[in-house]
């Protein structure tokens, strides 16, 4: 592909600052949380009854649905192309691989050592058109430092599980992996971040199947700025800035290694 920095460049008014995890902050999505938890409502409920979440959600930009800050989403959502001559899966490529580059340390440190597997979420979305090959085995296959490590091992499961993510309530069994993956880091990349019903159930599904560390990668957190005054606030503050590639909304986030392992 092109230089990533080139092509995304121009179109730095369209993305959005994730906050760092705080008060008000969600420390998984990193929406407004309404409230002294440490969780957002929508993550207290999507990491319930699942076998093991990831605490770990890295989200490029926050978006919004309508009105100013809304275009990412729109391009995410296959509803429109990027402004200008560039199309929609090479800019999204682009995008991926600017953030991944300037976070690739930071994204290693959350795995607790170097990724072994890339991987993508198939599409089981029943609130989107079907389409037959999904756009992000392409833009992970675009990105040169993560085609190498790409294995597309999850594939989609029940249909009644289906229909539960549909309703965002996670369920490891909306996604099969296909065969063992022991050990495995897993960069888990996806387009969009609604519920995180789709990410936390397909992170249960590969640490089922054995893996060590699943950290998800995110082009877009949608939020809703009026779902309390936190994502008000938040929304409002990351409008006001120029945004940035290399900021960081994980900075001193502790790692999968030191949360949960020991030895
Ligand atoms: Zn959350
Ligand atoms: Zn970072």
């Amino acid at each position: 592909m092109g230089d990533a920095r080139a092509v995304t460049e121009a179109y730095l008014q369209i993305f959005r600052n994730v906050p760092a995890a705080g008060p008000g902050v969600c420390r998984i999505c990193h929406t407004g949380t309404g409230g002294p938890s440490g969780l957002c409502v929508t993550c207290a409920v999507t990491t319930q009854g699942l076998y093991r979440h990831t605490e770990h959600v890295v989200p490029v930009s926050l978006c919004v649905r309508d009105g100013d800050g809304a275009q990412l989403h729109a391009i995410v959502t296959r509803r429109r192309d990027p402004p200008g001559s560039v199309r929609r899966v090479p800019f999204l490529a682009a995008t991926v691989a600017r953030f991944h580059r300037a976070h690739a340390t930071c994204l290693t440190r959350l795995a607790g050592g170097p990724f072994t597997m890339v991987t993508t979420l198939p599409g089981t979305r029943l609130d989107r058109p079907i389409e037959v090959f999904g756009p992000m085995p392409r833009i992970v296959d675009m990105v040169g430092d993560l085609r190498g490590l790409h294995r597309p091992v999850l594939m989609a499961g029940s249909a009644q599980a289906a229909e539960n993510l549909a309703r965002r309530r996670s369920d490891e069994r909306a996604f099969q992996v296909l065969g063992r993956v022991d050990g495995a880091r897993v960069l888990l990349v996806d387009d969009l971040f609604v519920s995180g019903a789709h990410v936390q159930s397909a992170a249960s599904a590969l640490y089922l199947a054995g893996a060590r560390a699943v950290v998800a990668l995110v082009i877009a957190r949608l939020v809703f700025p009026r779902a309390c005054g936190d994502t008000a606030r938040l929304w409002e503050r990351a409008c006001a800035e120029r945004f940035d590639f290399d900021r960081c909304c994980r900075a001193g986030a502790p790692t999968v290694d030191r949360a949960t392992d020991f030895g």
